[in-house]
C-alpha cells in the first residue's frame, strides 16, 4: 500500500502501539484513585502531559487533554464566547477552518452571534490585515488555523496575536494547530495565543485524544464536559490513560531528528510537485508552505473517479478534508477555482515514511488514470 493522506491520519509507529498496549494491561488504574495503581496512571498522565508540554515550549498546566482536534476546537470557540459574554457577539474566523471550527461558530451564528468569514486570496493566504480591517469592538474572538489542511497555507497566527495585543483587543486569540503542530514552528505561549488545538492522530499518535492549550491567566474558563472535575476542573471525564500515553509517546519519536524529517517531507513535496505537474492537464492549488501537503488539480477529471481508481491499486489519496467524504470542499470552492479545476482537486499529504518510489507510483497510476478514462467537459 502506498500512504498518501498523512492529512487525514497517520500510521501508528509500533512503539506506539506497544506503549499503549502496556497501559492498557498493566496500569489500568483511574489517575483519581488514591491507592497505588492510580497514583502510577496519575503519575503516567502527568509525564505525557510534561512531554507535549515540552514540544509546545508551554507550562504542561496549561495543556488541557481532551478527546480530539474536534473537542479541543468546539471547546475553545463556545468558552471564548463565553468568556467574552459582556464584551459582544461578534466572532472572526476564516472560510477555511476545518468543520471542527466552522459548525460552532454557525451554532453560534444561530444563537445571535455575528461571524465574519475571511476569504483567503488565489494562493489559499489569510493576511492579519484583514483580521485589522474585520477588528470591532465588539470582537470577542479571532480563530485562525495555524496549517490549512487543504492547501498547506500557513496562517500568519503570530503576526495576529501581535496585531490583537497592539490594538489592546479584548477578544481571545484561538488556533487550530491540528495540521501544524511538529511541521511547523508553533510556540502559542510565545506568540501570546489564548488557546490552540491538538490532535494525536496526525503526527503519529492514536485517534481519540487530543489537547487544548489554555493562556496560564485565563482564568475560569468554561468548561465544554462538566463532571466529575478532571483536568483541573476544566474537561471532565476519566482521563484516557492509554491514548494520552500513546499520544506522548508520538511525540517524543517526532521529536527524534524533527528537523531532517521535515526537510525529508519538503523534499518529496517538491519532488511529487515536480512530477505531477509535468503531466499535462495537472495544476498546483494554493501555494502551501507545509512541509506535508501538497494540492494539485488533474482539471476535469472528477477527484472521486481518481481516488476510487488509484485507491483500488492500493494508492491512498484524498480531494480534501476527510469529513467532507467526497462532497466538494468548502476550502477549495473558497480559493475561486473555476468549475473543472474544482472537481479535479487532490490533496497528498506526506509522512516521514514516504519515499520517493511512493511519488513514482503515483505519477505512474495518475498518468494511466489520464489516459483511460475520459474527462468531463
Ligand atoms: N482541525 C484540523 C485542521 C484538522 O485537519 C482536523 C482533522 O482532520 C481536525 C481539526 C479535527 O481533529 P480530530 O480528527 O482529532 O477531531
Amino acid at each position: 500500500m502506498i500512504y498518501l493522506d498523512h492529512a487525514a491520519t497517520t500510521p501508528l509507529p509500533e512503539a506506539v502501539a506497544d506503549t499503549m498496549y502496556d497501559v492498557l494491561r498493566h496500569q489500568f488504574g483511574n489517575p483519581s484513585a488514591q491507592y497505588p495503581l492510580g497514583r502510577e496512571a496519575k503519575e503516567l498522565v502527568e509525564e505525557a502531559r510534561r512531554t507535549i508540554a515540552g514540544a509546545l515550549g508551554c507550562q504542561p498546566s496549561a495543556l488541557h487533554f481532551t478527546s480530539c482536534g474536534t473537542e479541543s476546537d468546539n471547546w475553545a470557540i463556545r468558552a471564548a464566547a463565553w468568556q467574552g459574554r459582556h464584551t459582544g457577539r461578534h466572532i472572526i474566523t476564516t472560510a477555511v477552518e476545518h468543520s471542527a471550527v466552522l459548525e460552532p461558530c454557525r451554532q453560534l451564528e444561530q444563537e445571535g452571534y455575528e461571524v465574519t468569514y475571511l476569504k483567503p486570496d488565489r494562493t489559499g493566504h489569510i493576511s492579519a490585515g484583514q483580521v485589522a480591517e474585520a477588528l470591532r469592538e465588539d470582537t470577542v474572538l479571532v480563530s485562525v488555523m495555524l496549517v490549512n489542511n487543504e492547501t498547506g497555507c500557513l496562517f500568519p497566527v503570530a503576526d495576529i496575536a501581535r496585531l490583537l495585543k497592539e490594538r489592546g483587543s479584548r477578544a481571545l486569540l484561538h488556533c487550530d494547530a491540528v495540521q501544524g503542530f511538529l511541521k511547523v514552528p508553533c510556540a502559542p505561549a510565545g506568540w501570546g495565543v489564548d488557546l490552540m488545538s491538538l490532535s494525536a492522530h496526525k503526527i503519529g499518535g492514536p485517534k481519540g485524544i487530543g489537547a487544548l492549550y489554555v493562556r496560564p491567566d485565563l482564568r475560569n474558563l468554561r468548561p465544554l464536559l462538566a463532571g466529575g472535575g478532571q483536568e483541573e476542573g476544566l474537561r471532565s471525564g476519566t482521563e484516557a490513560t492509554a491514548q494520552i500515553a500513546g499520544f506522548a509517546k508520538a511525540v517524543a519519536l517526532r521529536q527524534e531528528g524533527l528537523e531532517e524529517k521535515l526537510a525529508h517531507m519538503a523534499r518529496i513535496k517538491a519532488y511529487c510537485r515536480e512530477r505531477l505537474l509535468s503531466i499535462p492537464g495537472v495544476v498546483p492549488v494554493g501555494g502551501g508552505e507545509a512541509p506535508h501537503i501538497l494540492a494539485v488539480s488533474l482539471v476535469g477529471y472528477p477527484s472521486a473517479n481518481v481516488i476510487n481508481d488509484l485507491g483500488s491499486q492500493g494508492i491512498c489519496l484524498s480531494a480534501g478534508s476527510a469529513c467532507h467524504r467526497g462532497k466538494a470542499s468548502r476550502g477549495y470552492a473558497a480559493l475561486g477555482l473555476d468549475k473543472r479545476t474544482a472537481a479535479g482537486v487532490l490533496r497528498l499529504s506526506f509522512g516521514p515514511e514516504t519515499t520517493e518510489g511512493d511519488i513514482d507510483a503515483l505519477y505512474e497510476a495518475l498518468l494511466r488514470h489520464k489516459n483511460t478514462r475520459f474527462s468531463m467537459l
